[in-house]
């Protein structure tokens, strides 16, 4: 094989993937199917992306899903968007970096602007994939870097607080960016042009290799790999059924929609899923992570980055929050740490540094019990200056014996915020409020 002198590119050896192999085989020529593939990636754009999230994302033995949204943005706020947020579920987009010029009329997306698509990602939890500039073929070099280089800087200048580090391959025909054929197979991202030129320019792409999603940590066994189409009745009446197949083959799954695809009816079934999904995950059961996450999740690991945790493994409780004794007690139960409300309206809260971790979507996690019923504010936002960003979610609690948890998605901004405000503000009468320490881990 020729070496490439092309800067920190770097060539790993996807041993022992057998499943990827023998997939990627079909449309392969030349190669043993049996054999490694090599596959080249940006060693630096890799290591930020991984930086980002802490390393792989430990599921400690759960499953783990991640939800695409493919473009189409006007139909996606309307109808999609309030999903999302109702059950607090992430969603990685797939963008156009010419979406306003190119797709016009009701299922375009022409009535979003890019500051309002980075405040929606900021805000839920979102990530924005590069889908190109324009969505259509490019059947020479010049046009491919138009199509895939071009697009993922302007993406960047239109969303500075976004990382763009994830190509999603549009579905074009034609020449199919000269053979690259929607990273049917792993050969396509080192054999092809387009495929050189998406792993010199992102840290790592999607396809349509078919099946579900490693979850060994190692994000380039990922590479290539291809969705579930939500697009009839029939396939999303099938998410669970798909949820359980990946669950028992301790695998992951990606579900894809055109937001203007869905017609009533099926935007009710996916309401349907997405409200069993959360409620699996709340369980324990599932995790609910971005693209990016699951490129990266780890089955066999409860090893998963929470920005929140305290330093140094076997810290104090509640090291580096603010308690304030007046309004809290410290206590422990079942081997746990939980901060009890003292007064009718107890605040905790703390400031942590988003270093090199900036860019990346996280869920905020907090178990709470209430016996007689309370409302709850949490807040995460710049402590610098509000309009960095300002995540803010209200619930209210009904009484129960139990912890339940709380979830918030959000996407810390890559750019301009330096220091972060978690707070947590509950109202009821002092004693009915016990917090377990709250969690913000990668996703
Ligand atoms: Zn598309």
């Amino acid at each position: 094989m020729q070496r490439r002198t092309l800067g920190r590119r770097r060539f790993v050896a996807l041993a022992g993937l057998g499943t990827v192999a023998a997939l990627s085989a079909s449309g392969c020529t030349s190669s043993d199917p049996t054999a490694p593939q090599a596959v080249p990636s940006n060693a630096s754009l890799l290591d930020a992306f991984l930086a980002r999230r802490g390393g792989p994302i430990g599921t400690n033995g759960q499953t783990a899903i991640a939800f695409r949204c493919d473009h189409h943005l006007n139909k996606f706020v309307s109808n999609v968007l309030p999903l999302h947020r109702k059950y607090s579920i992430p969603v990685t987009v797939a963008t156009l970096s010419r979406m306003a010029a190119v797709e016009r009329g009701p299922n375009g997306s022409d009535t979003v602007t890019f500051a309002q698509l980075q405040q929606h990602a900021l805000e839920n939890g979102f990530e924005i994939g590069n889908h190109s500039a324009t969505h259509r073929d490019a059947d020479s070099e010049p046009r491919l870097r138009e199509e895939i280089a071009d697009a993922r800087r302007s993406l960047a200048q239109s969303l500075p607080k976004l990382p763009i580090e994830l190509f999603i391959p549009p579905g074009v025909g034609g020449t199919n960016y000269m053979g690259f054929n929607g990273g049917a197979t792993l050969s396509a991202f080192s054999e092809s042009p387009a495929g050189r030129l998406i792993m010199e320019q992102h840290a790592l792409s999607t396809g349509t290799i078919r099946g579900f999603w490693s979850m060994t940590g190692e994000p380039l066994a990922n590479l290539g790999r291809g969705h579930i189409s939500f697009e009839s009745l029939d396939a999303i009446s099938r998410g669970r059924g798909y949820v359980q197949l990946a669950r028992r083959q301790r695998q992951g799954a990606c579900f894809m929609y055109h937001p203007s695809g869905l017609n009533a009816a099926e935007l009710v079934a996916l309401e349907g899923f997405f409200e069993w999904c959360a409620s699996e995950r709340d369980a324990g059961r599932l995790e609910i992570l971005t693209v990016g996450g699951l490129l990266t999740a780890r089955i066999d690991s409860a090893v998963r980055h929470d920005l929140l945790a305290a330093p140094g493994v076997g810290g104090p409780a509640w090291d580096g929050w603010n308690v304030p004794a007046e309004q809290w007690t410290l206590l422990q139960e079942d081997g746990r740490d939980v901060a009890r409300s003292r007064t009718p309206t107890a605040v905790l809260s703390r400031d942590c540094p988003l270093g090199r971790h900036a860019g990346s979507p996280r869920q905020l996690r907090v178990f709470l019990r209430t016996l007689r019923g309370c409302r709850v504010r949490l807040q995460v936002f710049d402590a610098g200056s509000p309009e960095g960003l300002n995540v803010t979610k209200d619930v209210v609690l009904r009484g129960s014996p139990g912890f339940v948890p709380v979830e918030q998605y959000l996407t810390l901004p890559l750019t301009g915020t330096e220091t972060l405000r978690v707070s947590i503000t509950a109202t009821t009468g002092g004693g009915d409020i016990d917090v377990r320490q709250p969690e913000l881990l990668a996703a």
